[in-house]
């Protein structure tokens, strides 16, 4: 197991790359600590396949340096690092057997004829696949395939770390959780330093200690999943985090007071003078429907989605989200919203601004 950490690193696919848009990863430095599990989110395209072969050595950076507990292994191939890599689409040896597949990682060590025959032995019934462990893999499903793959990347005990690349993206639903729970309790029974990337915020707030969130090149923000919840540090992490995500809504701040078109409402903290674009997120878990005095709202629909309604409304042309209890009638005359001043975040050009205690 090691620590990993990330110096000055960014990356261009570039050979000259121009500027800052030429980077797939923009400057980061970051050290992800040993034994955690990490998740790495964001959406397409904005630069987590590129990061995580960094860390394996499948790409070397334009940029910085990669030590492992201290060492420096930028230039070092992935053999080297001894690190286990699981792709989105499945890598299997078709002309072998499931069993010789799973064997391969620790036949390559040179693990001991009984060893490599328990392990795999378990590894087969971690992925479901015990029965089929004497089959070719030529012909089974792609699910199954993929399957395969996942317990290859699981077998060796003494990897530095494991990756993972959309593991789930080709596995059946009902599959996904009962893999997603196997990798977990791989996790806590070996502790190893874990990296999972996905889009899917459901799968790296399930998986993961710490998630690290990426838009467009960058981390935006490394927290455990009620840090995200609670400060989103960029307006996309509280708008990709959370269902319905946060409200974002242009405001003007004075001191201690947010002034939405004229309206005004109280916030915890005070804030200097700010410039640019300044905006107020609020989560729709915070933001209460109600009949007396507040900010004026017009309800375009309501939506009953089991254990709470959706409200969505207008405010001042802004469309937002209102969280209201599965037992609240909503009213014509609730046409005012109110936030708890505790939880209105204020960014400006979408970076969240701290403020000072009042
Ligand atoms: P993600 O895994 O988050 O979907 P990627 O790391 O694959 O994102 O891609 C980040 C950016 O780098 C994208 O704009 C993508 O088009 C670009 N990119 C990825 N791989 C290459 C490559 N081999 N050559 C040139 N550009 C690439
Ligand atoms: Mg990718």
């Amino acid at each position: 197991m090691a620590k990993i950490t990330l110096q000055n690193l960014a990356h261009s696919y570039y050979p000259n790359p121009k500027g800052e848009d030429d980077f797939a990863l923009k400057e980061l430095n970051h050290d992800w600590a040993d034994g955690e599990a990490y998740a790495l989110l964001g959406s397409s395209g904005c630069g987590k396949s590129t990061l995580l072969n960094i860390i394996s050595g499948l790409l070397h950076p334009s940029q910085g340096r990669i030590l492992f507990d201290d060492k420096d292994v930028t230039q070092a191939s992935t053999a080297d690092r001894n690190i286990a890599q699981v792709f989105q689409f499945p890598v299997v040896y078709d002309t072998m057997t499931v069993r010789d597949n799973l064997a391969f990682p620790l036949k390559n060590r040179g693990a001991s004829a009984q060893y490599i025959q328990d392990r795999v032995q378990q590894i087969g019934q971690m992925i479901g696949m015990e029965a089929e462990l004497n089959k070719r893999a030529r012909g089974l499903t792609a699910d199954a395939k993929q399957k395969i793959s996942l317990g290859r990347g699981m077998v060796r005990e003494d990897v530095n770390a494991l990756l993972f690349d959309e593991p789930l993206t080709v596995i059946d639903p009902h599959m996904k959780w009962e893999l997603r729970t196997q990798l977990k309790s791989l996790h806590h029974e070996f502790g190893h330093t874990m990296i999972y990337v996905t889009h899917d915020q459901t799968e790296a707030l399930t998986f993961a200690d710490k998630v690290v969130v990426m838009y467009d090149g960058r981390v935006v923000q490394i927290g455990t999943p009620q840090e995200l919840f609670e400060k989103p540090q960029h307006t996309f992490v509280g708008y990709f985090i959370g269902s319905p995500g946060m409200n974002v809504i242009p405001a003007e701040i004075t001191g201690k007071t947010a002034s939405v078109h004229g309206a005004s409402l109280d916030l915890n903290r005070g804030y200097d003078a700010l410039s640019g674009k300044v905006e107020i997120g609020v989560r729709p878990e915070f933001v209460t429907l109600t009949d007396g005095p507040g900010l004026p709202v017009s309800i375009r629909r309501v939506e009953d989605v089991g254990r709470h309604k959706i409200v969505r409304a207008d405010l001042f042309g802004t469309e937002i989200n209102i969280v209201a209890g599965e037992s609240t009638s909503i009213s014509p005359d609730m046409t005012k919203v109110v936030f708890d001043p505790a939880q209105v975040n204020v960014y400006v050009d979408d970076w969240l601004q701290t403020g000072k205690a009042a």
